[in-house]
């Protein structure tokens, strides 16, 4: 009989293993349905729980949008376009140094992190 803490890290790699499935930024109900055609019996507060320990572990990241709570395996740092019509959220890389440095130069701050959040109409929708 598998144990109950065997159970609990293959729920939590279960889960893992289903958002880094998908570049969706999906919100927990949509891991929930996923994981659930997995591990058929997996409660929704069991996936919320997961996935809290998941952020609190800096294995997956939370990612605030309006009301809703998204969840992104990719870990790396990168910023974020989210289509105003679908709704779909996608990972880009629109900062280099070079547009870093030129900042720095021109105001008087130093920036030492950012992280940029795009709005506008995805390939798709268009
Ligand atoms: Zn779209
Ligand atoms: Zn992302």
């Amino acid at each position: 009989m598998e144990s109950i803490k065997h159970r609990y890290s293959r729920q939590r790699e279960t889960i893992l293993q289903v958002l880094r499935g998908t570049l969706e930024h999906p919100n927990a109900d949509w891991i929930y349905n996923k994981t659930r055609r997995i591990i058929p019996n997996i409660s929704l507060g069991t996936v919320y729980r997961n996935l809290s320990q998941l952020v609190e572990s800096g294995r997956i990241i939370r990612i605030k949008d309006d009301a809703v709570i998204r969840y992104d395996a990719n870990i790396k740092h990168h910023d974020h376009f989210r289509c105003t019509s679908c709704g779909r959220w996608y990972d880009i890389e629109i900062l280099d140094n070079t547009v870093i440095e030129s900042f720095n130069k021109k105001h008087k701050f130093h920036i030492e992190a950012f992280n940029l959040e795009l709005e506008g109409v995805c390939e798709i929708c268009l």
